[in-house]
């Protein structure tokens, strides 16, 4: 008689990323016959798939397994099973730690899960390398994102060394999917009522270098727009040295392509981006921008920036202040730096006082807000096409969803207040009010 397989619990924490590496792990299992457990009081095998980039996610991520093996030593697990980058990061230190967890895997070593998880070593497994491993369309996955809305990771690690970034040591060079790969993937998920694809790497405006393919993130592109059923493809993740226009024309002339450049710029003064070995090569951020905005379509911007970076002056944080209030992005994130040990960045001295770093960050984040509700009543009175995705958080009285230059978990919503909804169909949306993030609107 077969033997019952045990049920396998999968968190998964941090980025997009590191998402579909769940989705990998959770599809590998699968194939071997084990049932997922939506809920981890239904699990004899709990996993976390961590993330370990900055100290906030390492706390996070250490105290996930303590909770888990919490439960186990309650008998409401079997094993408990850590893979991801607080793998990569720390590696045997935290076996040593932690002696209650079964087995380790780091970044590159995905496929040992199925033999990790059926190993009866007593003495904790650990599978940990040189990350060179990148999942293909072949390897198995089950999507755990909404049925309409997919992420495809077009590449793995990186090959640019941003001061103050853990990601070149935790994720290893980079390694592009070939294009085929990711087209085969693309259609497989059309397959089954993916509507939306979002591609994701450390950074896709460099897909291909590697593998000698010039202007590689647009061949892709023109590969997958002619694909059937699929609606939306966009692009997050791009870089602020690798902006071609070539990619800007793309995405001007083709409507399926969001008009929509997820653009890391991190700060606006000079000697801080020369700090942070992010300086822009041959134009200014203020010409970036502009060029990016000289196209008829109207691209939307979304941002990240960095406050409370070594040697971040008040001069230099009026300069990123200026700089936001005159570009007016239309998403933008605020982080506070954070010293990560092995970085280069961690030597430097100067680091402002963290009270000052939350000044400054409040105060562009304010300044963002205002930014935000200007834009947001532009489009007051203006029907637009929204991807339902379903109830709204806050009540079922109202649905929700996003528009084109929306991007999935990072973004704002537009809300639904009357007019009847499908889920994971793109419908007309009258935008009858605004606020500092969220539209609202009726579905005509
Ligand atoms: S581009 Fe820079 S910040 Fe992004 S993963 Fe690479 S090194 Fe890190």
């Amino acid at each position: 008689m077969a033997e019952t397989k045990k049920k396998i619990f999968l968190l998964s924490l941090g980025c997009a990323k590191n998402l579909v590496d769940s989705e990998n792990i959770l599809g590998i299992l699968s194939s071997h016959g084990y049932p997922i457990a939506e809920d981890i009081d239904d699990a004899d095998i709990g996993i976390i798939n961590t993330c370990g980039f900055l100290q906030s996610a390492v706390k996070e991520a250490i105290n996930a397994i303590l909770e888990m093996i919490d439960i186990k030593k309650r008998g409401g697990l079997a094993k408990v099973i850590v893979t991801g980058c607080l793998v990569q990061r720390y590696g045997y230190k935290l076996k040593r730690g932690m002696p209650e967890v079964d087995g380790w895997i780091g970044t590159g070593e995905l496929d040992k899960i199925a033999a990790l998880v059926e190993s009866t070593d007593t003495n904790a497994p650990f599978f940990i390398g040189r990350p060179e491993f990148i999942a293909d369309h072949e390897l198995p996955r089950v999507q755990t994102t909404p049925f309409y809305s997919a992420y495809i990771k077009i590449a793995e690690g990186c090959f640019h060394r941003c001061t103050y970034c853990t990601i070149p040591a935790l994720r290893g060079p980079l390694r592009s999917r070939p294009l085929e790969s990711i087209v085969l993937e693309a259609k497989a998920m059309r397959d089954r009522g993916v509507k939306e694809i979002n591609l994701i790497a450390q950074d896709t405006t460099v897909y291909g270098v590697d593998l000698g393919i010039d202007n590689g993130l647009e061949r892709l592109l023109e590969e997958l727009i002619p694909i059937q059923g699929i609606e939306w493809i966009r692009v997050l993740y791009s870089h602020p040295n690798e902006i071609r226009d070539l990619f800007l024309q793309l995405m001007d002339r083709e409507e399926k392509i969001a008009p929509y450049l997820d653009l890391p710029l991190q700060h606006a003064s000079k000697r801080i981006l020369k700090a942070m070995a992010r300086e822009i090569k041959g134009e200014t951020p203020y010409e970036l921008i502009e060029r990016v905005r000289s196209y008829k379509r109207g691209l939307s911007i979304r941002t990240t920036m960095m406050v409370g970076f070594p040697g971040e002056t008040d001069e230099a944080f009026q300069e990123l202040y200026d700089f936001v209030k005159k570009v007016e992005f239309d998403h933008l994130g605020t982080f506070i730096y954070s010293p990560e040990p092995g970085t280069h960045a961690a030597r430097l001295k100067g680091i402002p006082d963290k009270k000052v770093s939350k000044k400054r960050r409040d105060s562009i984040m304010s300044l963002q807000a205002r930014i935000s509700l200007k834009k947001n009543r532009g489009m007051i009175n203006k029907t637009i096409p929204v991807l339902i995705e379903g109830f709204s958080k806050e009540t079922e009285l109202l649905l929700s969803g996003r528009s084109i230059r929306m991007a999935p978990d990072v973004d704002t919503q537009v809300l639904i207040n009357s007019g009847e909804g499908m889920i994971g169909e793109i419908q007309d949306v009258l935008i009858t009010e605004a606020h500092s993030y969220d539209l609202v609107g009726e579905i005509v």
